[in-house]
């Protein structure tokens, strides 16, 4: 009998860019996620915050994408994952979180500005292309269901949702859910953030089984202490997960993590 193949485009990333271009044509954002300005190229940046943006490319960490300032071959980790090797298999970003980020993210999360969606998660499906080529299903951190209410949308659902569409692979926006309000991260330092989030996630009842032996990618906007991707990772893997990959938009980068 012959096998069942799943249909992957070859080469992947082609495909992917080429779904994001299809996709941003049809959803121009009219401004600037950042600053404002009326854009008129294609894009969630204007032609001035384009260039402020400080996207995230190899040399990394093959572990937590940590940008290295030196190429140490393919399978270097950086001194923090040496210490302690993170719980989920790799993480990417795709660009640094910094003043002109920070502003686009904001947007995202407060203003209504769910229409750079597709944008953002184009750019996160290049970042992650070898992530997306392996996965079996995508899961956004949640939001506790009292943020949701005041806040009307979780911006990495919205971002997974983006992504399940671009690149076919299932997209599961309410499989992880917050069991208790947490505290806002901001402000907390590293161990407290991870005290803040630990055991904060569970697996939706109904919806357990469809980690099982599965390689899931986890989204979020931002990934600061990796706090946040820890404790989901966590119960994913707990759950039966066969391995975890993180994705994010935008990630802190620490001057000092040798
Ligand atoms: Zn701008
Ligand atoms: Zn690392």
């Amino acid at each position: 009998m012959a096998a069942i193949r799943k249909a992957i485009p070859s080469p992947v990333s082609v495909a992917l860019s080429r779904s994001v271009k299809f996709v941003s044509d049809l959803l121009l954002p009219r401004r600037c996620i950042a600053c404002g300005e009326v854009v008129e190229s294609e894009g969630a940046f204007c032609a001035s915050c384009w260039p402020e943006i400080r996207f995230l490319s190899e040399p990394l960490c093959s572990a937590c994408g940590f940008p290295f300032e030196f190429d140490h071959g393919v399978d270097a980790i950086c001194g923090a994952c040496h210490r302690e090797p993170p719980l989920y298999h790799r993480a990417r970003a795709v660009f640094r979180y910094d003043d002109t980020s920070r502003n686009a993210l904001l947007a995202f999360k407060h203003s209504d500005r769910t229409d750079v969606a597709p944008a953002f998660a184009g750019m996160m499906a290049q970042a992650g292309a070898s992530f997306l080529a392996e996965a079996d299903l995508i899961v956004p951190v949640p939001l506790h269901r009292r943020r949701l209410l005041s806040r009307r949308y979780n911006q990495s659902a919205i971002l997974a949702l983006a992504l399940g569409k671009m690149t076919l692979v299932p997209a599961f926006p309410d499989l992880l859910v917050r069991t208790r309000a947490t505290p806002s991260q901001s402000g907390l330092g590293a161990k407290a953030r991870h005290r803040n989030v630990a055991g904060a996630f569970a697996l939706r009842n109904d919806m357990a089984k469809k980690i099982l032996d599965k390689r899931v990618l986890l989204i979020d906007d931002v990934m600061t202490t990796g706090a946040t991707v820890l404790a989901c990772t966590k119960t994913l893997l707990a759950g039966g997960a066969a391995s975890v990959d993180v994705l994010t938009l935008a990630r802190v980068v620490r001057p000092a993590s040798d």
